[in-house]
């Protein structure tokens, strides 16, 4: 069942959904070849419980950690450890927080130093596929149109789009209906209502769609060990559009990236 949230609902997801992005701004800053995604994990934490919120992940489902960082050839949910991560490595890092009561879930797969261009377009179409994607999640679409819409995107770059692992609504639970897979098809599957909030969060690998998971029951890697990325948005539906509730602002601000990819789902503009 999809639980609609109300106009105040949807502020306090925002909030939620800022301290993540803010959280990923921080982590940009410390991204650099020598630090340990243990590191990385600890500033996250920090800082989000510095914000009046929760880690969202931490003892979800019984996950250790504040981050799922998922280096290369990881797909997601990555277990943080004290491995030093090396100049051509891609981290995605997938980050949750709790607050006022709703979970705010995204993530951004980030380069370590120089990346080969290979990578570097993988990283690029994932993120281009996100908006795609978003740009579906419309009144009287359905989440076919999403999955479809991505899957085609990526799939014409000769890329695998993941299958077991998929998006989701977001509320008061990490975790609500509907499931929103990277695949489908056109007009299939729930239609959308307004005031429904989710996570769009492509999971696209430069080889093959398949993976394998690790003995540690969290790690999932691609089956052909070739690089995987992860690129979430929350997003809520509002006046029959998408509406962005989390930003990539923060780390762009960090980087100092230059984009105008998120305007158009933006009804206010952003004061960082
Ligand atoms: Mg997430
Ligand atoms: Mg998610």
């Amino acid at each position: 069942m999809i639980i609609v949230k109300t106009r105040e609902e949807i502020e306090l997801m925002r909030e939620s959904a800022l301290i993540v992005s803010k959280t990923l701004g921080e982590l940009a800053k410390a991204i650099k070849p020598g630090v340990t995604t243990l590191q990385l994990d600890k500033i996250a934490e920090e800082y989000i419980r510095d914000h009046g919120a929760i880690p969202g992940f931490l003892g979800l489902y019984d996950f250790p950690n504040t981050l799922c960082m998922s280096p290369n050839s990881q797909v997601v949910h990555g277990i943080p450890n004290g491995e030093p991560l090396v100049e051509g490595d891609i981290i995605s890092i997938d980050c949750g927080a709790l607050k006022n009561g709703f979970y705010g879930d995204h993530a951004y797969t980030f380069p370590v130093g120089e990346i080969d261009p290979e990578t570097e377009k993988l990283l690029q179409v994932t993120k281009e596929s996100l908006y795609v994607g978003i740009r579906e999640f419309k009144a009287n679409n359905r989440v076919g149109d999403v999955g479809y819409a991505i899957q085609k995107y990526c799939e014409a770059h000769g890329y695998g789009v993941v299958r077991e692992l998929v998006g989701h609504g977001l509320g008061s639970k990490m975790h609500e209906d509907p499931e929103m897979p990277n695949y489908g098809r056109r007009g299939k599957g729930k239609k959308f209502v307004e005031g429904m909030v989710v996570a769009i969060e492509p999971m696209i690998n430069m080889g093959t769609h398949r993976i394998k998971q690790h003995r540690d029951g969290w790690t999932i890697t691609t089956q052909d060990n070739k690089p995987s990325a992860h690129f979430e948005h929350d997003v809520a539906l509002l006046d029959g559009k998408p509406e962005l509730l989390s930003t990539f602002a923060y780390i762009y601000d960090t980087l100092g990236i230059e984009s105008d990819e998120e305007d158009e789902f933006r009804q206010e503009a952003l004061v960082l």
